[in-house]
């Protein structure tokens, strides 16, 4: 499929020596595997600056962005208020090693937001956060057995590369090579919204399970919220059998509302995880949550995690200022956008007889290219994933930059105005009948 050409592709020549270039000296010629376009073919292109909703390419082409760096800009690239949070922060140093305002201040803010988090430890990715959420689940515990459910991605932990979705979805491998046996041989992987499998899996191993990872709505297979009391129920399974439930709310965290996820449906993780819009753009990621199981961590107690520059003050400056302007009005206005383009899309595509399923997380939405609701990750799988690609090149042809994969979520930000909305608009026909005219 990556050889397919496309009457509609133009040409990235920029992009193109860019990505030449880069495929001499990086490994697939990316720093993470979904930038690349393999899934839908075609010049991945360079970015060389963002305002607003739109991002620039290096040919100096202009796109709505409606991926938003896969979460983390929802006020848009280049706010002013973070771009001079950042600058002041900067000027002072980048970086000291020892502990500083701004980090306590940035982890002030995330208890105070989310109500189960009473502690919080900071680090510098998702993957960081999960793995150490899960170390620190076991040492708490007592226990070695993680549970995941298919389709879920959480950072590329080796216990939990296992049936993950984002790129591993993308590219269909069912596991990856370097992740030994003894690495994912802890891990149960189990059928998403299946809330009898959970149960099965705990009567199946008695005193074995250290703790249950889902994220709170998964984004990282498309957008498959979770079923009436699923959360709910993997919250009494872990309680009534000594396991922590840890929600991964790297993705839908700060996102999805005020508290993230846990303000939607209000059920209450012992660990939770975060990432992407606490960065503002940088890397900054934590874990956190019940004050006896954080007790738990070095230098309060015995389990071990650690960083050279976590917390640092650069990032957490970032972080902090786009949290502060993520206020009541912030999430209704990305509520409102999220929806005008949901129904631009389903309008699009129905008028066209394109057989299709929007799903829904909050704000956060995608679409499948099938006929039933998408419950799991092999409901995921069975859409006609080749409508994708060409839609996907149609928008981008017309300035629409969209997740260059059929699996992952779209994201909006509250930059994203009516100007922009228009231009989406105008790109949906046109790819909306590249949609109906894809073959298999
Ligand atoms: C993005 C993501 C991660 C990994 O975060 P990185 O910062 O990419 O390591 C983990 N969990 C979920 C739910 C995510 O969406």
């Amino acid at each position: 499929m990556a050889c397919v050409s496309y009457p509609y592709e133009y040409d990235a020549p920029v992009s193109q020596t860019l990505f030449d270039r880069a495929s001499l000296v990086t490994p697939g010629g990316v720093n993470s595997p979904v930038r690349a376009f393999r899934a839908v073919g075609g010049t991945p292109r360079f970015m060389v600056s963002g305002t607003g909703p739109y991002l620039t390419d290096a040919d100096g082409r202009e796109y709505v962005d409606l991926v938003c760096s896969w979460g983390p800009m929802i006020l848009g690239h280049s706010h002013p208020e973070v771009i001079a949070a950042v600058q002041a922060a900067v000027a002072r140093g980048t970086s000291f090693g020892t502990p500083g305002e701004g980090e306590v201040a940035l982890a002030e803010e995330i208890v105070a937001r989310i109500e189960p988090v009473e502690q919080v430890r900071l680090v510098s990715s998702g993957t960081e956060a999960t793995m150490s959420a899960i170390r620190l689940a076991r040492g708490f515990t007592g226990r070695a057995k993680v549970v995941k459910f298919a389709g879920c991605y959480h950072g590329h932990v080796d216990a939990l590369l296992a049936a993950a979705g984002s790129g591993v979805a993308t590219f269909g491998l069912p596991d990856t090579p370097g992740v030994t046996g003894a690495q994912a041989g802890d891990t149960i992987v189990l059928p998403y919204n299946d809330i009898e499998a959970v149960r099965a899996a705990f009567a199946a191993h008695p005193g074995e399970i250290a703790c249950v990872i889902t994220e709170a709505s998964p984004g990282n297979m498309g957008v498959v919220p979770p079923g009436e009391g699923f959360n709910a129920g993997l919250a009494e399974l872990c309680r009534t059998n000594g396991a922590l439930y840890i929600s991964d709310e790297v993705m839908t965290g700060f996102r999805t509302s005020k508290a993230g996820w846990y303000g939607i449906d209000g059920v209450r993780p012992d660990l939770m995880t975060f990432g992407k819009v606490m960065g503002g753009g940088f890397p900054a990621a934590a874990f956190g949550g019940r004050k006896d199981v954080m007790a738990h961590l070095a230098p309060a107690g015995p389990v071990y995690q650690a960083g050279t520059l976590s917390g640092n003050p650069v990032a957490t400056a970032a972080g902090l200022a786009q949290l502060r302007l993520l206020d009541d009005a912030a999430y209704a206005k990305i509520d409102a956008v999220s929806k005008e383009i949901q129904s631009l899309v389903t309008s699009a595509l129905s008028k066209e007889g394109v057989a299709h399923r929007l799903q829904t997380a909050s704000n956060m939405f995608s679409v499948f290219f099938t006929d039933s609701d998408v419950r799991d990750y092999d409901g995921a799988k069975a859409q006609e994933s080749f409508r994708f690609t060409p839609f996907f090149h149609s928008m981008l042809a017309q300035g629409v930059y969209l997740p260059p994969s059929a699996f992952e979520s779209w994201f909006v930000s509250t930059a994203h105005d009516e100007r922009a909305v228009e231009r989406i608009a105008a790109a949906l026909p046109a790819a909306a009948r590249a949609a109906a005219e894809a073959t298999a």
